[in-house]
C-alpha cells in the first residue's frame, strides 16, 4: 500500500531503499571498448575515466557535456576563452555535425532552453524542422489511404523537413553570444579538413545501415568508400562540410536558407529516386526560429522547465511528475516505484497521443493538461495496487473544445543532447536531431538531411476524426525532445536532456526522480538502469538489474519487454560546492569543466 495525500484524501505511505542500490546498478560504460579518444588530451582521458568509474566530473566556473569528446573540447575551449553557453553550443553543434553526423547537424532541427544568469529568465527557442507548403495530410499515405511503412517513408525526400538548426545557432548567438560568430566554427572546420578518427559507435551504426546508406551516391561515397562501411579508427575528412561552415561563418546562417545551398537541398529532396519530396526554395527562405513560452511544473519544491509544443517533452515529463508529486517513490529496486512511474507515464502518454501537436495549428489544452486539479484527478488512478488494466486520455479543461483522434507516429532513437553552464551563470539545455539515425539518408554539402516529417502521425484521420499531429503545410511535427532546466528558488540546479525518441520522456523523468527523490549525483542519475513505459509494454533495460524486476511487474499486470535502452543523458548539477557533470555511459559523450 502506498502512503499518499491527495486532494484531501489520505492513503498510506511506503518507504523503500534509496540511492545506494542504484549507484551499484550502473550499466557497463561504452568507454570499456577502446574509443581512440583517450589520446586526445589529459582532460579528456580524466573525463573518460570519471565516467568509467561512475563518478561525476567536478568544476567551479563552467561545464559542458555532449555526445563526443571532440565536440566537448571545442565547447570547452570557447568557455575557457570567456564565451557564453550559447557561443560554446555553436562550436559543439558544428563539431557534432561532423563526428556524430547520424544524430544531428545542419540538416536537422533542435529545441533550446536557456536560463539567463543576469535576468533569471527562462527562454525557449524552437528550431524544429517544418513541413514544406506543398505537404498535405496525405504525405505518408499510399494511393489507398493506408499508411506507408516506416522506412518507405523515411528514406528519400518525402520525410525531409526544412532544417532549423542553422537558424537556431544564429538566433542563440544574436541573443546571447559574446564571442565573434565566425571563430566558433573554426574547430569544426579544422577537424573536417584534417580528418578525424571514425568512432566505434559511428562505425557500428554505419555497418548496421549500409543497405540504406548505399541507396544514394553521395551518401554511399562518404560512408561506404569503395563499397565497404567505414571502420572504427579510419580517418575521415569532409571538405564540403568545411566549405559550408566557412560560408556560414562568413555570411551568417542566412546563406544556408537563401543561396545555392538552399537550392541544392531542394534539388536533392525533389530528385530523391523512388521517394521524392515536395520542398521548394521558398520553404527555406521563409524558415523562422520561434520563441515559445517555457513549460514549467512544480515538483518537490523545484521548478522543472522545458520545451512546450510542438514538443510534447516538457508537457509529458511535467504531467508524469505532477501525478507522482503526491506519492513517495521508493528506490529503483522496488516494483512499486515502477508501477507508479509506469502508470503515471502511461496516463501522460495517452494525453500526449490525443492532444499534443504544433500549437500554431492545433488548439491545445496547454493549461488544462498541467492544472493541479486535473493532475490530482488523474493521480487518483494511481492509488491501486496493480497496473491499470486500461489507460485512456483524460478530459483536461479546454478553452476551445475539440475532438481529436489518437495519432500514430513511429519514433526510433538517434539524436543528441548538449548541456552547458557558463561562467556568467547562464545555463543551456538543447536537444538536437536529424530524427532517425542518418535521417533521410540524403546528403548534400557534406551533411545529412533529416527525416523529421515522419514524426507526424502517418494517419491523418481515424473514423473521420482528424488527428492533432497530422501533416499540414508549414506545420512542425510533434517531438518528444525534452531539454530541461530544473531550478530551485529561481536558480538552475540541474540541466539535462537525452536522445531516445519518445523514450526521451521516460529517461528525463527518471533522471530527475533519481536526482531529486533518490539523492543520486548526476553521474549516478544518468547511468541508472532504465524502465520505460509509454503506451504499451514495460521496457526494462537489458543487462541490468531491471531485468530481475520483470516477474514482479508481470504479476502486477504489465506486459514486459527486456530491451536495449540506449539513452544519451547529459546532465550538469549546480550546487554550493560547484558544478558536477554526468555523461551517459551508454554512449561516447563526456563532461568537461574548470
Ligand atoms: N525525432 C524525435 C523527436 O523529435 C527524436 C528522435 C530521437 O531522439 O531519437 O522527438
Amino acid at each position: 500500500m502506498l502512503n499518499l495525500r491527495l486532494g484531501g484524501l489520505l492513503a498510506v505511505v511506503l518507504a523503500g531503499p534509496m540511492a545506494a542500490q542504484q549507484a551499484a546498478d550502473a550499466v557497463a560504460p561504452e568507454a570499456t571498448t577502446s574509443t581512440g579518444f583517450e589520446s586526445m588530451s589529459d582532460a579528456v582521458s580524466a573525463a573518460m575515466a570519471a565516467k568509467a568509474d561512475g563518478v561525476p566530473v567536478m568544476a567551479q566556473d563552467w561545464m559542458v557535456v555532449a555526445a563526443n569528446p571532440h565536440a566537448v573540447e571545442a565547447g570547452a575551449e570557447v568557455l575557457r576563452q570567456g564565451g557564453t553557453a550559447a557561443d560554446a553550443m555553436i562550436a559543439v553543434q558544428a563539431v557534432l555535425g561532423l563526428v556524430e553526423p547520424q544524430s544531428s547537424g545542419l540538416g536537422g532541427g533542435a529545441f533550446l532552453v536557456w536560463h539567463d544568469g543576469a535576468t533569471g529568465e527562462i527562454t525557449t527557442l524552437d528550431g524544429r524542422e517544418t513541413a514544406p507548403m506543398a505537404a498535405t495530410p496525405r504525405l505518408f499515405l499510399d494511393e489507398e489511404g493506408a499508411p506507408l511503412s516506416f522506412f518507405d517513408a523515411v528514406v528519400g525526400g518525402r520525410s525531409v523537413g526544412v532544417p532549423g538548426t542553422p537558424a537556431l545557432l544564429q538566433a542563440a548567438h544574436d541573443r546571447w553570444g559574446k564571442a565573434a560568430w565566425g571563430g566558433l566554427f573554426d574547430p569544426a572546420i579544422s577537424l573536417a579538413e584534417q580528418g578525424f578518427a571514425v568512432s566505434p559507435r559511428l562505425a557500428e551504426l554505419i555497418a548496421g545501415d549500409a543497405g540504406r546508406l548505399g541507396r544514394f551516391p553521395d551518401t554511399a561515397a562518404y560512408f561506404l568508400p569503395n563499397g565497404a562501411p567505414l571502420a572504427a579508427g579510419d580517418m575521415l575528412s569532409n571538405q564540403p562540410y568545411a566549405d559550408v561552415l566557412r560560408r556560414i561563418a562568413q555570411d551568417g546562417a542566412d546563406v544556408f536558407y537563401t543561396s545555392d545551398i538552399a537550392q541544392d537541398i531542394v534539388a536533392r529532396v525533389k530528385g530523391a529516386e523512388g521517394n521524392p519530396g515536395v520542398m521548394e526554395p521558398v520553404d527555406l527562405a521563409i524558415y523562422k526560429v520561434k520563441e515559445r513560452p517555457a513549460v514549467c511544473v512544480e515538483y518537490r519544491a523545484h521548478e522543472v522547465c522545458g520545451m512546450g509544443p510542438p514538443s510534447s517533452g516538457a508537457l509529458t515529463v511535467g504531467q508524469t511528475l505532477g501525478m507522482l508529486e503526491s506519492f513517495e517513490i521508493p528506490g529503483a529496486a522496488d516494483a512499486e516505484t515502477w508501477r507508479l512511474i509506469g502508470d503515471a507515464s502511461r496516463l501522460a502518454f495517452a494525453d500526449r497521443e490525443r492532444y499534443m501537436a504544433d500549437i500554431d495549428f492545433v488548439p491545445m489544452p496547454l493549461k488544462g493538461l498541467l492544472s493541479p486539479e486535473y493532475l490530482a484527478e488523474r493521480a487518483l488512478l494511481l492509488t491501486g495496487d496493480d497496473a491499470l488494466p486500461e489507460v485512456s486520455a483524460g478530459t483536461p479543461k479546454f478553452e476551445h473544445a475539440m475532438l481529436w483522434a489518437p495519432g500514430e507516429s513511429i519514433e526510433f532513437p538517434s539524436t543528441s543532447h548538449i548541456s552547458i553552464v557558463d561562467g556568467y551563470g547562464n545555463a543551456l539545455s538543447m536537444t538536437t536531431t536529424i530524427e532517425n539515425g542518418f535521417g533521410s539518408r540524403l546528403m548534400v554539402h557534406g551533411f545529412l538531411l533529416n527525416n523529421e516529417l515522419t514524426d507526424f502521425s502517418f494517419r491523418s484521420h481515424v473514423d473521420g476524426v482528424p488527428v492533432a499531429n497530422r501533416v499540414e503545410p508549414g506545420k512542425r511535427p510533434r517531438s518528444s525532445m525534452a531539454p530541461t532546466i530544473v531550478r530551485k528558488d529561481g536558480a538552475p540546479v540541474l540541466v539535462l536532456g537525452s536522445p531516445g525518441g519518445s523514450r526521451i520522456i521516460g529517461y528525463v523523468t527518471q533522471a530527475i526522480i533519481a536526482w531529486i527523490d533518490w539523492g543520486m549525483d548526476v553521474q549516478q542519475a544518468v547511468a541508472s538502469p532504465h524502465g520505460v513505459n509509454r503506451f504499451g509494454p514495460f521496457d526494462l533495460e537489458a543487462g541490468t538489474p531491471m531485468e530481475t524486476l520483470g516477474p514482479d511487474l508481470e504479476l502486477l499486470g504489465y506486459e514486459v519487454s527486456v530491451t536495449e535502452l540506449n539513452s544519451g543523458l547529459h546532465a550538469i548539477s549546480v550546487g554550493p560546492d560547484g558544478l558536477q557533470g554526468g555523461a551517459d555511459p551508454r554512449r561516447e559523450g563526456i563532461a568537461l569543466g574548470e
